[in-house]
Formats: C-alpha cells, structure tokens, sequence
C-alpha cells in the first residue's frame, strides 16, 4: 500500500447507550422543524418513541419501509412527507428503513438522521438502492449520506440473534472486501481489521446472552467501522455476487452474505496477502477463510445458498451475470472457477 487515495466521507457520528435521546439535538443541529419518522410495520413502536422523543418536530410516522426499497414505497413515502411539508427525516431500523431515507434524500436533497438498529453498516454508505420491476438499480451518491448517525446499542437489544448475525456477518464482508480493494488504504484498513475483530469476538457472546450490552455495544461499533469501510471502497467478487443473487433470486440480503463471505475468501485471500494478515490477527486464526465459516456455523447461518431455497439449476444464470459485468477483484475470476465458487456455496461445503 505504497500509494493510495482517501477521500473522507463527512459523517457525524453520535455513540453510546441510551443515546436515541440525543436524536432530538442531532435534528436541532439541522435545523429541522417538520420531521418525518420513517421505519418498517415491526418497528412502528420504535417509530413513534421517536415521535414523541421529537415533539412538535415531528410531522408524522411513515412505518411502511421495506426491503431493497421498492419504489412505490418511495413514491408513497415521498408523497406523504410532501402533504405533511416535511423538511426532513429520522430513519429508524435496518438496512431497509436506512435505504428508503437515502433515496427521498436523493429525491429531494432533503437531510436525514439515521437512527441504525441492525449491524448491516448501510448508514455510513454513500450507496443508494431502488427496486423498480423486480429490478434493483444502485448507485453512488454523497446526497444520500444521513447528515448524522445516533448509534444506540440498546435499540439492538431486541434484534434476534439471527438477524444479530447475519448483519453482523455482512458488516464482516463489508470490511474483508475494503481490505483488498484497489481504493484501500491505511485508515480504511485499520478501520477494517478493528470492525471485524470487535464483531468476530462479539457475536458469539449475543448468541449465547442476547441481553448483553456491552457485547451489543461491541458489534454496533463493530458494524460502523465496517460500514464505513464499504463506504469508502470498490467493490469486488463477494458484493457482486450477492448482489446478483439477492436480486435474480429474491434472497435476504443479509443471509446471502453469510453464506457467500467464507467461499469467496478462501478464493481471493491467496492473492491478497495483507488482507489475509489483516483479517488473521482479527480473527485469532491461521486460516481466516475458515475462520468465517467456523463464526456462521456457531452463530447458526443457513450452510448453503440451497438451505434459502436456492435451485441449482439457477446458478448457471447468476454466474452469467456475474461474468457478464466487470468488477474490482485481487485475483483475476475464471468462469470454470467461478461455477465452482458458486456451487460449493450452494452445497455449503468448505
Ligand atoms: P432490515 O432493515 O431489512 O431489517 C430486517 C427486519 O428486522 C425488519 O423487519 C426490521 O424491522 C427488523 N429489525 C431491525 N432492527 C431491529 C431490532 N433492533 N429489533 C427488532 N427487529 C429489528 O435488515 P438489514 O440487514 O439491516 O438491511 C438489509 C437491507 O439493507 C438490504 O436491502 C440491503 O441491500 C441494504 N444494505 C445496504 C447497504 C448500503 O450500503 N447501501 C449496506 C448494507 C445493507
């Protein structure tokens, strides 16, 4: 890493339990007077905490956020914050709730507070989503960064240990692919070996006490740091295919991370030595590729893409697309290796 370009992303970050409290001074600090609550239906409670945490800031409380952002749940939400004269939004939950904040944000170059309750690290991207026709369209874009974060580890008390996992296991892929990507760099790599030794170290501990907070905390910082990782880099095998195979095949998201991540590891970690180091020390193990998937197998991820319904007979069409579009990757991807990638995902063996 003997040249390299960093370009900081500006995001402010509030940390720490009981911190939700401290949303109503990160909308003061925007200076928002009609804030629009957005979050998923299970979330609605949440949703309306943070309504009334607000007061006469708040407009009102869209709880229809939902996966990959379809777009008529933009247009409803965009329509409902334009009656209501909203002049901005808290986004309250996952990935999804997150996502549909940063796509009004494009819409309308309006600001939004991100309120994260999962470890899927989308909040600190400037990586929007949109899905129109059973297609996902993405793109990157500073206008959709939340002009703040409130991390609130306690909010992530009640997210179950198995989205506690998979998120957290896609927040590791966040942070292994930061690590061999042509744009990394000394910060992004320090951030990434941190955000996966607090996650790989953490994770075990909510699966045994989900109620641990100080191992919630742990994995919230865990998630940022890998965020901000993805936030800052290209992309590479790993992304690419779970990309295509969330949307060719309708999988979740998170899941198909976790099964993916060891597969690709074990295929590009020989050819991207530093990363490899990097992802050994954080892991506490000699093979790293191993390690992730000895960490999925404890923490009870699905073995192969086949445990979430996958048909074989569909790989032969995600490696198509795959193939078909070019992306950054440390070592160069053969078809034959790629099939081969593809299947010992979907069998889930090593
Ligand atoms: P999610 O937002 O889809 O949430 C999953 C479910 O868990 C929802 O029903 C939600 O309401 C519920 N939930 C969330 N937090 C909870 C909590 N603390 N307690 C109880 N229930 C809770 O899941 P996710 O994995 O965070 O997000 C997935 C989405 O995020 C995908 O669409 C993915 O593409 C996107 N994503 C985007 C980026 C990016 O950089 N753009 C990065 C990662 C993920």
């Amino acid at each position: 890493m003997s040249e390299f370009v960093y370009d900081a992303l500006p995001m402010r970050v509030v940390f720490g339990p009981g911190s939700l409290a401290r949303v109503v001074d990160e909308v003061d600090r925007q200076s928002l007077r009609r804030v629009h609550v957005l979050s998923t239906p299970p979330q609605r409670d949440l949703a309306d905490r943070v309504a009334d945490l607000l007061g006469e800031r708040c407009v009102g409380v869209f709880d229809r956020a939902r996966m990959h952002v379809p777009a008529g749940t933009a247009d409803a939400a965009g329509n409902m914050a334009a009656e209501l004269r909203a002049d901005g939004w808290v986004a309250v939950g996952g990935g999804s709730t997150i996502g549909l904040g940063k796509v009004l944000a494009l819409r309308t170059g309006l600001p939004f507070v991100a309120v994260p309750t999962t470890y899927a690290g989308s909040e600190m991207t400037p990586i929007w989503g949109l899905t129109e026709a059973g297609r996902k369209q993405t793109g990157r874009d500073r206008a959709v960064l939340p002009r703040s974060v409130v991390y609130d580890p306690d909010l992530t008390l009640t997210l179950p240990v198995s989205a506690s996992a998979t998120s957290g296991l896609n927040a590791i892929a966040h942070a292994v692919e930061a690590l061999y990507a042509p744009d990394t760099s000394p910060v992004i790599a320090a951030m990434a070996e941190r955000g996966v030794r607090d996650l790989a170290a953490a994770l075990p501990m909510i699966a045994e006490h989900p109620g641990d907070g100080a191992a919630r905390a742990d994995c919230l910082r865990g998630a940022w740091l890998c965020g901000a990782c993805l936030g800052a880099t290209t992309m590479g095998l790993h992304h690419k295919l779970c990309h295509v195979l969330g949307g060719m095949l309708d999988l979740p998201h998170a899941d198909t991370h976790a099964i993916v991540l060891p597969h690709v590891a074990a295929y590009n970690l020989p050819a991207a030595p530093a990363a490899d180091a990097a992802l050994r020390r954080a892991l506490g193990a000699d093979d790293a590729a191993a390690a992730l998937a000895d960490l999925g197998a404890r923490l009870g991820v699905p073995a192969g893409l086949r445990d979430l319904g996958v048909d074989r007979a569909d790989l032969r069409r995600v490696a198509d697309e795959v193939w078909a579009n070019p992306y950054a990757n440390p070592r160069p991807v053969t078809r034959p290796e790629l099939d081969g990638l593809l299947h010992a995902a979907w069998e889930g063996r090593a």
